[in-house]
């Protein structure tokens, strides 16, 4: 079999085999097949699509790049949550405690920033000492001792979607429906999990721009883990705007304190309430969504859920002081205002071009080498919606090179609508379930 060959069949609409599928991911993930050739086939794909049968295929193939773990011997049910990304979406980092704290497990494997949007592991590496790069052992006994456990793909679990992720990250090979869905479902394929809550985003920040692109990837994933015997729903969920008030690594960890401290922003809470309640209802703690949500906020107003964050840093080798002084977490040197250049509303943003500018501040990657800063991000004053003056801050940005500034402010300025009357009431937070 020649890789070429398989590029250019995939150019030219042909479905390919699982053997070849399989021939692919072997040997990128053996080091034997080149990024540039990976990358020409995986633009192939986004471009012509793939079957339902190559999309199994690729799956199956990511999932058995690695181990799979066997956690029949822990008692608790275990449940995750993925989200398809976006930006200033931090809500694993409250809803995996407090889930934990509510007594399900959660094993959860997430991913670096992909894209414009932001990612779980380079948020939690802001936190000095989080290791997220446990080996499979360590990751059983954080699991077993705390009920949660977070990192990112392996060596050993998920090595495929490893590399594969980083090298989607920097060739624009994001955005196809069938590569997001084998990269999220082999990850969570491979952690022993009995259910899974999904956040499908939707809108100008998210990969599936319009609603029905994000309910035909939603459908792929719920069907694709019911195949495998687990219970899937998910929740196609607004992306039209940041999410919270925070875009950025350790703003975002900061935000995310405040939220299990019973603070934060309200769009945040609610959305962390909303996908913990399907967790426990899907994990057997409640009979109903409704009164997981009520459970969820009590693992909050007790102070529980923000108990286990801090165990999980503890065990993870992280700096847990930072729960009680977040000013530990980095820091920018630098932060500059853009005002708003008339009166009115905010009528809309451009939230991919606000994941963009987090980016060329360091915050993620242009090239798969690349280290991130993780001080730098936004602040954002203003949600849609909101009544602004002339001169009046919408957004901050926290940056320290000013050779990058220049083109965030730009990116920053343009996302940015302001108009003289207040748009049509606000956009649901969540619009439908999937799988219910
Ligand atoms: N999250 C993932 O893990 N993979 C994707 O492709 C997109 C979001």
């Amino acid at each position: 079999m020649r890789v070429v060959d398989l590029i250019r069949r995939k150019r030219d609409s042909e479905e390919l085999t699982g053997e070849e599928i399989e021939f692919l991911v072997a040997g990128y993930t053996a080091g034997e097949i080149p990024d540039y050739q990976m990358a020409a086939w995986l633009m192939a794909v986004v471009l012509k699509g793939m079957t339902r049968a190559e999309l199994a295929a690729l799956t199956e193939a990511m999932l058995h790049s690695g181990d799979t773990l066997d956690l029949s011997d822990l008692a608790a049910r275990k449940v995750d949550k993925h989200s398809t990304g976006g930006v200033g979406d931090k809500t694993s980092l409250v809803v995996a405690p407090v889930v934990a704290a509510g007594g399900l497990l959660v094993p959860m494997i997430s991913g670096r920033g992909l894209g414009h949007s932001g990612g779980t592991l380079d948020k939690l590496e802001s936190i000095r000492g989080f290791n997220v790069n446990l080996s499979l052992a360590e990751f059983r006994r954080v699991l077993g001792s705390c009920g949660c456990a977070l990192i990112g793909q392996t060596a050993e679990i998920a090595p495929a979607d490893k590399k594969i992720y980083a090298l989607r990250d920097v060739t624009g090979t994001v955005e196809s429906p069938y590569l997001i869905c084998a990269s999220i479902m082999s990850k969570k394929l491979a952690e022993g999990i009995d259910a899974l809550v999904l956040d499908v985003k939707t809108g100008s920040g998210a990969f599936m721009k319009k609603e029905q692109e994000a309910v035909y990837l939603a459908e792929l994933m719920v069907e694709t883990g019911r195949r495998m015997g687990k219970k899937v729903v998910a929740l196609i969920t607004d992306m039209d705007q940041p999410l919270g008030r925070k875009a950025g690594n350790a703003l975002e960890v900061e935000e995310s304190l405040e939220a299990l401290e019973g603070g934060g922003p309200e769009d945040l809470r609610e959305l962390c309430l909303e996908l913990a309640a399907w967790m426990f209802h899907l994990g057997g703690r409640s009979d109903t969504v409704v009164g997981g949500k009520k459970l969820a906020a009590e693992m909050i107003a007790s102070g529980r859920a923000r108990d286990k964050f801090r165990e999980i840093i503890r065990l993870q080798g992280g700096d847990t002081a930072v729960m009680d002084d977040p000013s530990r977490l980095p820091r920018a040197r630098q932060t500059l205002s853009v005002r708003s250049p008339a009166s009115g509303y905010v009528a809309g943003v451009q939230c991919e071009q606000l994941g963009i500018a987090c980016v060329v501040l360091g915050g993620g990657r242009e090239r798969k080498e690349d280290s991130i800063d993780p001080a730098v991000g936004l602040t954002f004053h203003k949600k849609v919606g909101d009544a602004v003056n002339r001169d009046e801050p919408l957004c901050t940005i926290h940056y320290n090179s000013e050779a990058r500034l220049g083109e965030a402010r730009r990116l920053v300025e343009q996302s940015y609508r302001i108009e003289p009357s207040a748009p049509r009431g606000p956009r649901p937070l969540v619009f439908r379930v999937i799988g219910e």
